[in-house]
């Protein structure tokens, strides 16, 4: 078993982007800005938040930090969002997400400006990203995709992993990593097939994959079984179990497997939120053009 150090490309990365950064400061006077969203106290959104604050302040990134009451509204949560579209010196928005009460995230989603849309979970840009036809179109377009999916593949090209004409499946279809990751995959052209609790036959599919992508929630679901020699495993989950914090792959299981994997922690998690400063920085990016555009 070879480990994918998703931890150093990560590092390598915000070391880019904190480059970047300063770069903009001095050519423009500008600092790129990120609006973290949370609604409610859920103990695990707040680490989460507090990593992706801690990340821009690192990165040179201001942040602007507001929390709403679990008890708040839907048009609470609106009005916040428009609110925050309108102010200059903000160019991504981020609603940390689930939100309490089983409150229609989307809606809200759909209230962020398309500009700002860091997480990429806008209909305007997840239709671009369904309406991309490679990954060079989806780079050179500044398209705003979903921060893990994006975060995936880039340990993917960073690890030297190649991908084109390579059968991969992806276990789960939402719309914050199935969906989009398969995109990309797709983008990057993989023959991709996207698996869900229905799918039929599920080891012997994953069992025939060059690359297997867990992002199913469900702590150990992928074991010896569902793997072939030679395979690249790249475990997205994050589950909080009574011995602490495990993936959907069961790493000991697969462990002595002549593969490449990704740890948890240590693998997809640290990529997410360095793909969340990168999409700030498109945000901004794109922004500028679009304002620079608009002026007679
Ligand atoms: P989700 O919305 O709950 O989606 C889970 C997906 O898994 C669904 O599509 C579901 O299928 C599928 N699934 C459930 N049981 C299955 C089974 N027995 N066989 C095959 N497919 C099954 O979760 P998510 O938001 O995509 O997140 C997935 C995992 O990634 C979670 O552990 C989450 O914590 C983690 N995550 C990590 C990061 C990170 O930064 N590393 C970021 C986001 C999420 P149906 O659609 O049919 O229900």
């Amino acid at each position: 078993m070879k480990l994918i150090d998703g931890k150093k490309i990560s590092s390598d990365k915000r070391a880019e982007i904190k480059e970047e950064v300063a770069k903009i400061k001095q050519q423009t006077e500008k600092i790129p800005g990120l609006a973290t969203v949370l609604v409610g106290g859920d103990p695990a959104s707040r680490v989460y938040i507090k990593s992706k604050i801690k990340a821009c302040e690192d990165a040179g990134i201001k942040s602007f930090h507001h929390n709403l009451d679990a008890n708040s509204s839907k048009e609470e949560i609106i009005a916040l969002i428009k609110k925050l579209n309108e102010n200059s010196e903000i160019d991504g928005i981020l609603l940390q997400l689930p939100l309490p009460q089983n409150k229609d995230a989307q809606e809200c989603l759909n209230a962020v400006s398309p500009l700002k849309d860091v997480d990429g979970l806008h209909p305007f840009n997840a239709g671009l990203l369904n309406l991309s036809k490679s990954w060079n179109e989806i780079i050179e377009k500044n398209i705003l995709v979903s921060c893990t999916p994006l975060g995936v593949v880039h340990i993917l090209h960073k690890s030297g992993i190649i991908i084109e004409g390579k059968t991969a499946v992806v276990i789960g279809r939402s719309n914050l990593v199935g969906k989009p990751l398969s995109m990309l995959l797709l983008a990057n052209n993989a023959t991709v097939i996207m698996a869900h609790s229905k799918t039929r036959n599920l080891k012997e599919i994953c069992k025939s994959a060059d690359i297997v992508v867990a992002a199913v929630g469900k702590s150990k679901f992928v074991n010896k079984d569902f793997i072939k020699t030679g395979a690249v495993v790249i475990d997205v989950g994050i589950n909080r179990t009574s011995e602490g914090l495990c993936g959907d792959v069961d790493f000991d299981a697969v462990k002595d497997m002549d593969i490449k994997i990704t740890p948890v922690p240590g693998g997809v998690g640290p990529m997410t939120i360095t793909m969340l400063l990168e999409n700030t920085l498109k945000a901004f990016n794109n922004r500028k053009r679009y304002l620079s555009n608009r002026m007679p």
